[in-house]
């Protein structure tokens, strides 16, 4: 089933130098990229998208860091979208993902981990929504 999920290069990695390189990985792996921006967010915008998150120790840490700098949101597609993205990307801890993953290669910390990707249908739908318009997605 072909099938959009929604991802961003988080400012970690925008500021580490490695767009270019996982946009790479990205292209490597067969995704259409449906939309991309590259913007700043706001400290209220992180806290939104991250909603399902507040809440827990991390969550002001976390949203301090997404508004620190560019970051890169993108939509993206293929057949079976969301999982594969999720296995490109490893472990949320970089000390527990994969070889070859992006968190592998690009995560400094569990925090500062170089990519999101969303965990499900109805999240993809959500995030996607949340930044991107109808007219975008084309
Ligand atoms: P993402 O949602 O960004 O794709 P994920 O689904 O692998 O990552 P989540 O559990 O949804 O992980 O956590 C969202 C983000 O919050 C993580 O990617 C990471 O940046 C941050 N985070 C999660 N757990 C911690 C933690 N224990 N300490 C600090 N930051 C954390
Ligand atoms: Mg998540």
């Amino acid at each position: 089933m072909r099938q959009r999920t929604f991802s961003i290069i988080k400012p970690d990695a925008v500021r580490n130098g490695a767009t270019g390189a996982i946009l790479a990985e990205i292209d490597k792996a067969a995704f259409r990229i449906v939309a991309i921006r590259k913007q700043t967010i706001s400290k209220p915008q992180a806290e939104g998208f991250y909603a399902v998150h507040q809440g827990k120790p991390f969550f002001d840490g976390l949203c301090d860091f997404m508004s620190s700098g560019p970051l890169v949101l993108m939509v993206l597609e293929k057949e079976n979208a969301i999982a594969d993205l999720r296995k490109l990307m490893g472990a949320t801890n970089p000390a527990n993902a994969e070889e070859g993953t992006i968190r592998k290669r690009f995560a400094a910390s569990i925090q500062e981990n170089a990519i999101h990707g969303s965990d499900g249908e109805d999240t993809a739908a959500f995030e996607i929504g949340y930044w991107f318009a109808g007219y975008e997605l084309i």
